[in-house]
């Protein structure tokens, strides 16, 4: 892998990964005129659950819109520029023109309105746009494993830069993939978020993990993963280095979760090995979810990371996959039990899903 780095016109950073050391020079420059945006990110928290909630007001009065017929993600061709100024890239990073957190944010006051029991910050982090490949019409699941590999190799170099950032306690890379989930932009794509805090979910998980830590010396998930491999029913593919599993109490008609076979906090802790084994592995888990329905699954990639300062020997890096699909036409909608109380109903039994996903090995 190569990386070079490099600056938009307004001032944002690139960074392309390329697959190989003789790949051509990422030099082009960006010819737009391009007028620096002011972000307006805030976060406050719930005085009910203490959950923080971002708030990004700048990004209803988005003033630059590429024409309709311009992908801005696919590579600049003369006359036509691009959020990526060169002709073509393997995997390119860039910051997000209209980002849900900024390090730019101004400050402001500590609390909402002066009452001291909502908590009130900058918006401080960043949001990143992760491309996986210059074909447009291209998917995740039909990347080579070599490009995979450059995409892991992207996630842990931004996973350890995004650390550094003062402030950021959370990195989380992840893909939507499909209209259904409200994708606009077809080109191959996830995005990476920093945190100023750590997510709900991730306070939650960090909570069992530690009192589990406490109680038997040893980490949750490792014994986890030890008793799905035993009981084999939810399981859908293994390899030296990961496992893939259908979790026993799945939320979604879809899920899947890949994991790790040895502890890690986040992507960047992962060896070579552990990154090459990934692409293989997690190839196949996707080549199962699109034979699912005959059709590509619109999924949400969500990569889990330990914290950045908190919960290092505690948590487990895994990637959670997950679908709205509960049908080929039909889609599961978050309702009353699982919107207004986080209580999740599954039409699907766990181990019907793995079995299904199975037979499309
Ligand atoms: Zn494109």
């Amino acid at each position: 892998m190569r990386r070079t780095a490099g600056k938009l016109a307004d001032g944002r950073e690139i960074i392309y990964f390329d697959d190989t050391q003789d790949a051509p020079p990422r030099i082009a420059v960006d010819t737009r005129d391009l007028p620096v945006t002011q972000p307006l990110s805030e976060v406050r928290r719930d005085p009910l659950t203490g959950e923080w909630v971002a708030m990004a007001a700048h990004r209803q009065t988005r003033t630059y819109k590429p024409p309709a017929d311009l992908c801005p993600l696919c590579p600049s061709t003369p006359g036509r520029p691009t959020e990526i100024p060169e002709a073509d890239y393997d995997v390119a990073v860039f910051e997000n023109r209209f980002p849900s957190l900024s390090v730019g944010s101004p400050e402001v006051s500590s609390t909402v309105d002066g009452m001291p029991l909502v908590a009130r910050a900058a918006g401080h982090g960043r949001c990143e746009v992760v491309c996986f490949t210059s074909s447009h019409d291209s998917s995740f699941g039909s990347l080579s494993p070599s490009r995979v590999r450059t995409v892991v190799d992207a996630w842990a170099d931004r996973t350890a830069a995004l650390s550094e950032i003062p402030g950021v306690e959370q990195v989380f890379p992840f893909e939507n993939r499909g209209e259904e989930i409200g994708v606009t932009l077809h080109h191959p794509h996830g995005q990476i978020y920093a945190y100023p805090f750590i997510t709900p979910r991730t306070t939650q998980m960090l909570s069992v993990a530690t009192e589990y830590f406490a109680e038997h010396g040893r980490a949750l998930m490792g014994d986890l993963l030890a008793s799905e491999l035993a009981a084999e029913t939810r399981v859908v593919a293994t390899s030296e280095c990961w496992v893939a599993y259908v979790p026993a109490a799945a939320r979604w008609p879809v899920e899947v979760h890949v994991v790790p076979r040895r502890q890690v906090p986040d992507i960047a802790a992962l060896s070579d090995v552990e990154r090459d084994d990934f692409a293989v592995l997690y190839l196949d888990v996707l080549r199962m979810l699109d034979a699912l329905y005959d059709r590509p699954l619109p999924y949400i990639a969500a990569w889990h990371q330990a914290p950045v300062h908190v919960g290092r020997s505690e948590l487990w890096l895994h990637l959670e996959v997950f679908s709205v699909k509960r049908a080929a036409d039909k889609l599961k909608y978050l309702a009353g039990s699982e919107s207004g109380m986080e209580v999740w109903i599954n039409d699907a039994t766990p181990e019907q899903i793995a079995e299904r996903l199975r037979t499309h090995n």
